[in-house]
């Protein structure tokens, strides 16, 4: 039978066990905190330096007559520590995972504000971002005439711009349109295509889509493509086949490479802007759907698109559904043109 002198470490196991736990550490700090929430980066911590101390209390020789109290506590610590790197390698390699993929909160403007206010409510968010982690990233849509005032006004911050719309051609005889090349060359690195406005009050078809992405792709923006089904194709109980034909009539025809720059945005029509709020429950639902119908064509890939959902989502319930799962953030209307609102719905992530 071995006794507690057999298993406690020696020099050389405490020497590559610390060794061990600094490479998680270290690896930890550099590759996963910044993607972590603030709550599970805080665990995260503590397990690292709690392991450190039980190693150094291991570590500390056992006397020939070690009162059986002390002994018992050893053997704790034995398990305790074996439990924590158990539990540090399962979080790096297992848990985190599904989680490594982009945070986003995305707001679109829509058609608000004048250019003096855009500028004001971007500096607002500006001012604010410091109190959200930095681990989620924040976009602003403005109208296409204050994409350089609200630029200029982002400036030196990590918030990015994106516009609501591009053109489907490249340049020449469009009266009205705004091209790709034009608001990539404003600072854009975004820009939301499909949004349900777009395909309701402009007839937005899958073949307008799909010209738009090309000239998206074309100018290096990434697209936001919006899906989603309206009240009447919910209660018929087909929006998993709504959501399904869009991806497959649009987001099929990118290259594995233009996927990797894709944000999808699933939007249910009956809730934008009607204060009606898809359930968490319904959410992860359809988001897990999205997932499996992009996965079926991109693979793992699919894995690491970020999808965000829109509708309605305020500070009151975004933390709620940016838990779940497959909700990587929001697409967010009329909360985004409150500065404080903006933010507090970023730091749903960390709840
Ligand atoms: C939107 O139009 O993209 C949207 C989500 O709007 P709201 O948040 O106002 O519902």
């Amino acid at each position: 039978m071995p006794t507690i002198d057999d298993i406690t470490p020696g020099p050389v196991w405490t020497t590559l066990a610390a060794l061990v736990l600094l490479a998680a550490w270290w690896h930890s700090l550099r590759r996963v905190l910044p993607k972590m929430t603030p709550k599970r980066r805080n665990w995260m911590m503590c397990w690292t330096y709690a392991g450190f101390l039980f190693v150094l209390e291991l570590s500390r020789p056992l006397a020939a007559d070690e009162p059986s109290g002390r002994r018992f506590l050893l053997k704790l610590l034995i398990l305790f520590a074996w439990a924590l790197l158990i539990a540090i390698v399962y979080n790096i390699i297992y848990k985190n995972k599904p989680k490594m993929r982009k945070k986003i909160v995305a707001g679109n403007w829509k058609m608000n504000t004048l250019p003096a206010e855009g500028a004001e409510l971007a500096k607002g968010v500006v001012a604010g971002r410091g109190t959200v982690c930095s681990c989620v990233d924040f976009i602003v849509c403005p109208p296409f005439t204050h994409l350089s005032t609200v630029a200029e006004a982002l400036k030196g911050s990590d918030i990015a711009l994106g516009a609501q719309n591009c053109a489907a051609e490249e340049k020449g005889a469009y009266t009205g349109e705004v091209s790709a090349a034009m608001i990539a060359a404003l600072g854009c690195k975004y820009v939301i295509l499909g949004h349900s406005e777009r395909r309701q009050y402009y007839g937005e078809t899958s073949a307008t889509l799909n010209k738009k992405m090309t000239q998206a792709y074309a100018n290096g923006l990434m697209p936001i493509y919006c899906v989603g089904e309206n009240l009447d194709e919910r209660e018929a109980g087909k929006h998993f086949d709504v959501v399904k034909a869009q991806i497959e009539e649009v987001v099929y025809n990118l290259t594995a490479e233009q996927f990797k720059n894709l944000v999808i945005a699933y939007e249910p029509v009956w809730a934008i802007g009607t204060g009606k709020t898809a359930t968490a429950e319904q959410a992860q639902e359809i988001h897990a759907h999205i997932r499996k119908v992009l996965a079926a064509k991109f693979g793992v890939a699919a894995e690491e698109c970020a999808i965000l959902y829109g509708g309605s989502c305020k500070p009151s319930n975004a933390a709620e559904i940016f838990a779940k799962e497959d909700v990587d953030g929001g697409l967010i209307g009329g909360a985004a043109l409150k500065a404080d609102d903006f933010l507090a719905i970023g730091k749903g992530f960390g709840k």
